[in-house]
Parts: structure tokens; C-alpha cells; sequence
């Protein structure tokens, strides 16, 4: 088997984990919100969702019927000797997987509205970082729709510090959460250009739920978000309730003084996603 067709092959096998099975911490996170879920009519729709999480699961279908956008986050080694190879691998992969799974064909011309499945100019969405070392690692997202509208950029007053941001973030959450499917997952990235937070906020959205930032004060942030996003009361399903969101995560990078651009990416319940890593020797595995 050449080394492109194990990796469509192994990306494949991402696509599919991702579309039928929420990621373990996921699950989790909505096991842990059911528990202290104070409102009746929450905690039932909680209870659905992962009645709805175990029945994909076992029947090996798709999460939710908008299978949504596929995006992929490429953390790539500068000196991996495959980067040329890579990006047509995964377009394969995602033409092969709409077929095999199958997914929504949800690619569409923005003036003709022609379906092209789930493969054409600019789709699968593909996320390149170029970081030190011979490895890849390709993470899956499905971005839904409903939540990808939710998407705000916002540009907060310099010299407010982290309370500044908070209130903007959390005014937006409040005004859009209802309609991204919540409990929602909350990716902020604070900083850089405009087009740079908003790559952050995406991005921010592939960590792993339980895992909060390394610097103390950004993880700081995303504590007194998530506490504060939940006490809005909008809730599952947005009948109100607890659990708006199951994680808020925050990125950042240094800005202009004049200028301090805040992108905010919502992801909804359905937080599908699954990672490969292809070593310096060409051989793709599945990261847990
Ligand atoms: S936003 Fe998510 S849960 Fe809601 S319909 Fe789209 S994919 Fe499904």
C-alpha cells in the first residue's frame, strides 16, 4: 500500500470515528453536566443527546444528520519529508468518506447553491500550522451549520484586560448560544490580527475539554467564562437550564496596541472530532 493510500485510508477511519462517536471526554462532559443539571426539562434533554450519542455509536450512524463542514487542523513538522502529499490526501479521504459513511453532502456554491458533495474550491476546510519536528498531526472537525452562524468577531476596547474580554465574550455567547445547539463548546481567541483571533477561536476548539491552557492566566479566563456563560441560564436546547456550555477554551497571541480583535467560534454538542498523526517514516495512527 503506498503511503498515500494508508493515510486516506487512516483519515478515513478519523472521518468515521468522528461522525459516529462523540470523543470520550465529550461524553463525559455531558455525563458530568446531567449530574448537577438543577432544571427537569435540561436534564432530559441531556438524556437524549447521549441516548442519541450510544444509538450512533452502536449502529455505527452519523451523530447528527448536518454532518456538517469538514475541517481539518494540520499541525505539520517543518521537517516532515510528506507535506507535499498531505493536503490531496485529505481531500481523498473526505470525497471517499461522504461516500462510504456516508456523509450530508453539504458543499454548496454560495451564489448557485450547486452541490458539489463535500469536496470543491475551498471544501474540505483545511487549518495549516507549521510547528518544529518530522511529525503531522491532522485533527478532524465536523462544523455543523447551526453553530458555525454563531461565529462572532469582536473588537474590545483596548486596555480593559481580561474583564473587558469577558463581558464582550460573554454578551455574544448570550445573544447566539440558543441557536448553536447547546451545551456548547466555546473557542476564543484573543489577539493577533482579525482573521488570526478567528483562526485562534477555531483551533482553540480541537483541545480536549478537560485540558485547560497552560498559562495560568488565560486558564483563569476560561474558568471565569465557563462558570459565567453557565449562569446565563439559556441551557440545553436553550430551554433553559445549567449547562450552556461544556467547556469555554482560550488562545491568544500578541496585537497591535490600538487593536485587540476577539474571535469566538461555538461548537455545539455534537463536538465531533478524531486526530491522526503521520511519524517521520510515512506510518499514520490514530490519536487517542
Ligand atoms: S449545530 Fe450541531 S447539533 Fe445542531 S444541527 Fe448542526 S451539527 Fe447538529
Amino acid at each position: 500500500m503506498s503511503k498515500s493510500s494508508e493515510w486516506i485510508d487512516a483519515v478515513g477511519r478519523a472521518i468515521r470515528e468522528a461522525t459516529v462517536a462523540l470523543p470520550a471526554d465529550v461524553e463525559r462532559a455531558l455525563r458530568e453536566a446531567l449530574t448537577s443539571e438543577p432544571s427537569e426539562l435540561g436534564r432530559l434533554h441531556l438524556e437524549t443527546l447521549l441516548e442519541n450519542a450510544r444509538v450512533a455509536r452502536e449502529e455505527g450512524l452519523p451523530i447528527c444528520q448536518d454532518t456538517g463542514t469538514p475541517v481539518f487542523f494540520v499541525r505539520a513538522g517543518a521537517e516532515s519529508p510528506w507535506l507535499a502529499d498531505i493536503e490531496a490526501a485529505l481531500v481523498e479521504a473526505t470525497r471517499s468518506a461522504t461516500a462510504a459513511i456516508p456523509l450530508r453532502p453539504s458543499a454548496i456554491h454560495p451564489l448557485t447553491d450547486r452541490n458539489v458533495g463535500n469536496v470543491g474550491r475551498g471544501v474540505p476546510v483545511i487549518d495549516w500550522e507549521i510547528v518544529p519536528g518530522r511529525e503531522v498531526e491532522i485533527t478532524y472537525v465536523a462544523k455543523g451549520g447551526g453553530s458555525e452562524n454563531a461565529t462572532g468577531l469582536l473588537f474590545v476596547q483596548p486596555g480593559g484586560g481580561a474583564a473587558e474580554i469577558a463581558r464582550a465574550v460573554l454578551a455574544h455567547v448570550a445573544r447566539v448560544a440558543p441557536r448553536a445547539c447547546p451545551p456548547i463548546v466555546v473557542g476564543v481567541g484573543i489577539g493577533g490580527t482579525a482573521d488570526r483571533a478567528l483562526v485562534l477561536a477555531k483551533r482553540a476548539l480541537t483541545r480536549r475539554l478537560d485540558i485547560h491552557h497552560a498559562d495560568p492566566a488565560i486558564a483563569a479566563l476560561e474558568r471565569d467564562l465557563l462558570e459565567a456563560v453557565n449562569g446565563l441560564g439559556i441551557g440545553p436546547a436553550g430551554l433553559g437550564g445549567a449547562a450552556t456550555a461544556l467547556a469555554v477554551h482560550v488562545e491568544f497571541a500578541f496585537r497591535h496596541p490600538a487593536s485587540l480583535p476577539v474571535g469566538v467560534a461555538l461548537q455545539c454538542w455534537a463536538d465531533r472530532r478524531a486526530a491522526v498523526r503521520i511519524d517521520a517514516s510515512g506510518a499514520a495512527e490514530a490519536v487517542l
